[in-house]
């Protein structure tokens, strides 16, 4: 589903974030990537979606290599890729289900989602997934009314109802406490497995990633130092 080939990204600053990273996630496979902080893995996430610009490098997506993409296909692709953030990214004063239904408008744009109308069919899926997540009852309260588990849970749908190939997770419990940060990633696994999505999670807590994932990718300084299955993984990797 995703490849990486050579990947390397050299800040101005001459930080060397990303050393020829070859990677590849086949589809249904949920992965975690832990490291240090430094090591380069907000970098990865955001050089696959293009939010940053990989110095040298390919990426593909299927079958599409996306570092050399005008804006218009870098927006078709980026549709194909469902992101989860850390804080959410939920636009507060906007319901629940305009939340969800927003991620039908792809990542770029989405702040435009209340002026838009939906077809009823995004309307009935963002419902299924609400219920799946367990959030129905929520659908009409506003963002800022929810708790930081029920916040990401409506991250989730947002990034579901674009029926991505590809879930990008950057530290999705970084916010959470202990127990709702296994809810939250039990959930992520479980539902790409129904769904079988690809998706690379953004982890710095080693001991939640080897709970729920099978493969573990560990990144130091910008180079893989650890690609397996989390058993017998120490935190120190
Ligand atoms: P992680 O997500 O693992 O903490 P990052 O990808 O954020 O790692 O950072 C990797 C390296 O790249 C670090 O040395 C960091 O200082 C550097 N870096 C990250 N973002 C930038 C940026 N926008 N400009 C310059 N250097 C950056
Ligand atoms: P995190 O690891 O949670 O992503 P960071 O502190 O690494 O947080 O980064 C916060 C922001 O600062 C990010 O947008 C990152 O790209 C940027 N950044 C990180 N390191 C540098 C750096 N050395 N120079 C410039 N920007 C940086």
């Amino acid at each position: 589903m995703l490849r990486l080939e050579g990947l390397t990204k050299t800040y101005r600053t001459g930080d060397q974030a990303l050393k020829a990273i070859d990677l590849s996630v086949p589809p249904g496979q949920v992965m975690a990537l832990i490291g240090p902080s430094g090591a380069g893995k907000s970098t990865l996430i955001r050089c696959i979606n293009r939010l940053v610009e990989p110095t040298a490098g390919k990426v593909w997506l299927g079958d599409t290599e996306l570092t050399h993409l005008s804006a218009r296909a870098l927006r078709r692709a980026r549709r194909e890729m469902g992101m989860i953030f850390q804080e959410y990214a939920l636009v507060e004063r906007l319901t629940v289900m305009e939340n969800v239904l927003s991620g039908r408008l792809g990542y770029v744009g989405f702040w435009r989602s209340f002026t838009r109308r939906f077809p009823q069919t995004d309307v009935d899926e963002a419902f299924r997934l609400l219920d799946r997540v367990g959030l129905l009852a929520m659908a009409d309260k506003r963002a800022d009314e929810l708790s930081g588990g029920q916040r990401q849970r409506v991250g989730i749908c947002r990034a579901l109802i674009q029926n991505p190939k590809l879930l990008l997770v950057d530290e999705p419990t970084a916010s959470l406490d202990p127990k709702t940060s296994r809810q939250i990633m039990r959930l992520i696994c479980e539902l790409c497995s129904e769904r079988g999505l690809a998706a690379i999670i953004n982890i710095h807590d080693v001991a939640l990633a080897q709970m729920f994932v099978s493969r573990v990718v560990g990144l130091r300084l910008g180079e893989i130092a650890f690609d397996g299955a989390p058993t017998g993984l120490t935190p120190e990797v």
